[in-house]
């Protein structure tokens, strides 16, 4: 602990921020200045939280000169702008990456050791900035970092949502929620905007002008106001921004004499009905209540981020003439992050033909030229689909549009595909089922939008093949496959600093870190023994500060000479963590049979799994449970303990992620084939030299392409083959290993509590008529699984070819680089070029 006052040094602190020094002492001058000035806490402390804050702020300083200057380049320049549109942003922490990304972390570390403080301590202060749920949150994230390093004109918008994904603890009945109050003090990174706001309308009605044009009029309007996170690129100038919108009453709308009044509550409505908009991330829509909450969030996205854009455009033709909006698809490329921004899409309609005076077809073109839509998932559950009454009552102008669009559509494949009339009862936008019609939002975004991409090869396939296939034969060009990536910089680089040296060391430049192709050139050094080594020792010291960090957070003791086997990410029945745990239960059983001298025999593991569960989801609950139940159990159980350990890793998120995928060596993606759409988790843990045994499903497929399948452990069925196993399942065709029966039976007999897991269970029995009975097929890729896991055990033996395998995995990583993702859609989608600040 220390102070600022201690040694006089007040009296030293200049009363003024000299923001871009890279002297050290400089800068701890400038955080002491942050620390005694801002008006954040009181000026007597320095603890490592008041250090955090002050740094940060440091940091920011330096960011927003960037960011101004970035602005006027874009401006001056005006170029084409891409504007990313999701409802999810899992930034994690930003101090790391921020001076990483300026490349002035020495500075920052010695600058914190001269004011009494460890960066790497200061650093553990920052909330995770958990702004989304899972995969598509932190692509978004990942593509900001690439958007930037590459000097493109782009932006990100989202929602600055009060509280973020729940905060997960373990009790004694598994999971529980809790508020993550990442805001609770402050967070550093954001500026707020308070002369950008917008208008944003729901419910009212629409009125004909005497013209005839139409206006939407009345019902409820809120403020949009803008927060700018700055997204600084890797060592370039270029520092892009992430505009979050929170939303607030009008101030106009606060009855002053009701509040004069006493009639506090009514003032109050206003602003708390303005503060659910942005409250929580995917509120629970089981009820009404809660699906209007959700679109309401979405229009708010949509309507506030073009009101934005339109703006600029209009602007940025300052000295430049007349601009006509048949440039505005020129100017702007908006990418829809899956269908949740969907609303775009009759929002524009609505600006340029109520607002802007354009005609439909005028509109219509622009839009369709603009818009381009990212597809996530192929689950028929996940499809968004909203009801049209409740449309019609929040948004009764995008509604017409909605309508309009539909009709044309109709037309259109009438008169050009008359081939394809029988499908278009499917192939509509509004589906007019008369007990619950609704809105097809994937739809609408495949019929307005000038892109449809998937998001693996093996996904883009199945979108082609199978959901979109008529519209493909309508637009032939308009799908596209974009893989996945994973930023280099926050997944290798800044999480993993001992195996990057490695790295730099032998390729002898660190141009691999905008250039990740350059991996391939660790291949021919593979069997190298001094290299092997060195590989080796960086795995051990980050597999040590795991087991640290494992000790620390949940008890366990676990030993860094075992296999390190990780699956983390969001517990859901198709990621089939339930196979993981089912296979750790068989094995288990099996060494308590053995002798001691048989157990030597095997390879110890430490098995960790981790992730959240949807509050609402029961069957992903039970699983959490499950493996805590297990990890009780076997953690304690003294005769095996030594050669195996579960532990389940609490409230995983982008911070856990950095500590854990560095200290792994095996990694599990082991979905039910073609039910991933590609999965990220996957690239990190493959970039970071962790082996996976896995599933063809996803990325997986290419992954294992680039790496060598005898660097890959297989299993499973494949994507084409489900629907007929699926069938037989249901039939009552199948024939159960019988290990899978013995690993069920255990947990039935009681061995891991008396928690009732036979609904849990009775999923996973095909012929009882108990739900879809193992949809998930864990029964048919049970035995495939466990041959994998022997030829895992064996591999881990021989620990020369292990660490081969390792160096060939974040060899042939270089794909997996969201700088080769950007540039693509850049190319091919956008058709947006860099824009460098000199
Ligand atoms: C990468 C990442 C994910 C995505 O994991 P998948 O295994 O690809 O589903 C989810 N959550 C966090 C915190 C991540 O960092």
């Amino acid at each position: 602990m220390s102070t600022v006052v201690a040694d006089g040094v007040p009296a030293k602190i200049p009363p003024v921020a000299s923001p871009v020094d890279e002297d050290p002492v400089k800068i701890a001058s400038n955080i002491s200045y942050h620390a005694h000035y801002s008006p954040h806490f009181s000026p007597f402390k320095f603890e490592p939280e008041q250090a955090f804050y002050a740094t940060a702020e440091s940091v920011r300083d330096r960011l927003i000169q960037q960011w101004n200057e970035t602005y006027f380049h874009y401006h001056k320049l005006d170029p084409k702008q891409t504007y990313y549109l999701s409802m999810e942003y899992l930034q994690g922490r930003a101090l790391t990456n921020a001076i990483g990304n300026l490349n002035v972390q020495g500075g920052y570390a010695d600058a914190l050791n001269k004011l009494g403080h460890e960066l790497e301590e200061v650093v553990e202060q920052e909330k995770d900035a958990a702004l989304g749920n899972g995969g598509l949150g932190r692509l978004a994230s990942c593509f900001l970092d690439s958007m930037a390093t590459l000097n493109l004109p782009a932006w990100g918008y989202g929602l600055r949502y009060r509280y973020g994904l729940f905060k997960q603890r373990i009790g004694k009945d598994g999971q529980e929620e809790s508020a993550e109050d990442w805001l609770e003090k402050f967070s550093p990174w954001e500026i707020v905007r308070h002369d950008i706001v917008f208008p944003i309308r729901f419910f009212g009605q629409v009125e004909v002008q005497p013209n005839g044009a139409r206006k939407w009029v009345g019902g409820e309007v809120l403020q949009a106001l803008a927060y700018d996170v700055p997204i600084p690129g890797y060592k370039t100038k270029n520092t892009n921004s992430l505009r979050l919108w929170e939303a607030k009453a009008v101030s106009e709308d606060i009855n002053l004499f009701e509040f004069n009044d006493g009639q506090y509550e009514t003032a109050a409505i206003l602003h708390s009905r303005a503060q659910q908009i942005c409250a929580v991330l995917y509120p629970g829509d089981a009820t009404e209540n809660g699906k209007l909450l959700r679109l309401k969030q979405q229009f708010f996205l949509c309507s506030a981020s073009l009101q934005d854009i339109i703006l600029r455009f209009k602007e940025r033709k300052v000295g430049k003439g007349t601009r006509s909006w048949s440039e505005f698809p020129d100017k702007v490329a908006v990418q829809l992050n899956d269908t949740h921004p969907t609303l775009a899409i009759p929002e524009l309609m609505r600006l340029l033909m109520d607002d802007e005076e354009l005609g439909w077809d005028e509109a219509w073109e622009v839009t369709t030229k603009t818009i381009a839509y990212t597809n996530h998932t192929v689950l028929p559950e996940a499809l968004e689909k909203w009801s049209q009454a409740v449309m019609w009552k929040l948004l009764p102008r995008h509604m017409e549009i909605i309508q309009e669009i539909d009709k044309r559509f109709i037309e259109m494949v009438k008169s050009t595909s008359p081939d394809l009339e029988h499908k278009l009862s499917s192939l509509c936008i509004l589906d007019n089922n008369p007990q619950k019609p609704v809105v097809r939002m994937a739809n609408l975004c495949v019929v307005s939008s000038h892109s449809v991409n998937g998001v693996a090869q093996l996904h883009s396939d199945i979108l082609k093949a199978e959901l979109f296939v008529d519209y493909v034969s309508i637009w032939p060009t308009k799908f596209q496959n974009k893989t996945n990536g994973i930023t280099p910089r926050r997944w290798l680089k800044f999480c993993s600093p001992e195996l990057s040296q490695i790295i730099t060391k032998w390729l002898k430049t660190d141009e691999w870190v905008t250039n990740l192709d350059l991996l391939v050139n660790l291949r021919k050094f593979a069997d190298n023994e001094e290299l092997q080594a060195e590989w080796k020792s960086a795995k051990l010291a980050n597999k040590k500060r795991l087991a640290q960090y494992i000790l620390r957070v949940t008890g366990v003791d676990i030993d860094p000479n075992s296999l390190f086997d990780i699956q983390v990410k969001r517990i859901h029945e198709y990621k089939r963590q339930l196979l993981n745990i089912l296979g750790v239960i068989y094995k288990y059983k099996k060494l308590k049979e053995m002798s001691d001298e048989e157990r030597k025999n095997t390879t110890p593991r430490t098995v960790m799994i981790g992730g959240k569960a949807f509050a609402t989801y029961t069957n992903a609950k039970r699983i959490v449970k499950l493996v805590n139940d297990v990890g009780a159990v076997v953690n304690t159980d003294p005769q095996v303990n030594n050669y195996l350990k579960v532990v389940f890793v609490p409230n995983y998120n982008v911070s856990v992620a950095e500590m854990l995928i560095p200290g792994s060596e095996l990694s599990q993606h082991i979905s039910t084939a073609g039910m991933e759409a590609s999965g990220t988790s996957n690239m990190k843990f493959a970039l970071n030299g962790c082996l996976i045994i896995g599933t063809l499903d996803g990325a997986n497929v290419e992954i294992r392409e680039e790496i060598g399948e005898q660097n890959f452990f297989l299993f499973g069925a494949t994507a084409d083959q489900v629907p007929k196993l699926r069938t037989e399942r249901e039939k009552g065709l199948f024939k159960a290993d019988p290990r899978f029966e013995e690993a069920k039976k255990f947990i039935r007999s009681g061995a891991f509590g008396s928690y009732d897991y036979n609904p849990l269970l009775d999923s996973l029995e095909g012929d009882t008529g108990y739900g879809r009975g193992d949809y998930f097929l864990v029964g048919h890729d049970f035995p495939g699984y466990m041959e994998a896991q022997t030829k895992v055990d064996e591999a881990y033996k021989d620990s020369k070819r292990w660490t081969k395998m390792s160096i060939l995995s974040t060899a042939g990583s270089g794909k997996f680089s969201s700088d080769r993702t950007i540039s693509q859609y850049a190319k091919e989608i956008w058709n947006i070029k860099d824009c460098p600040v000199p």
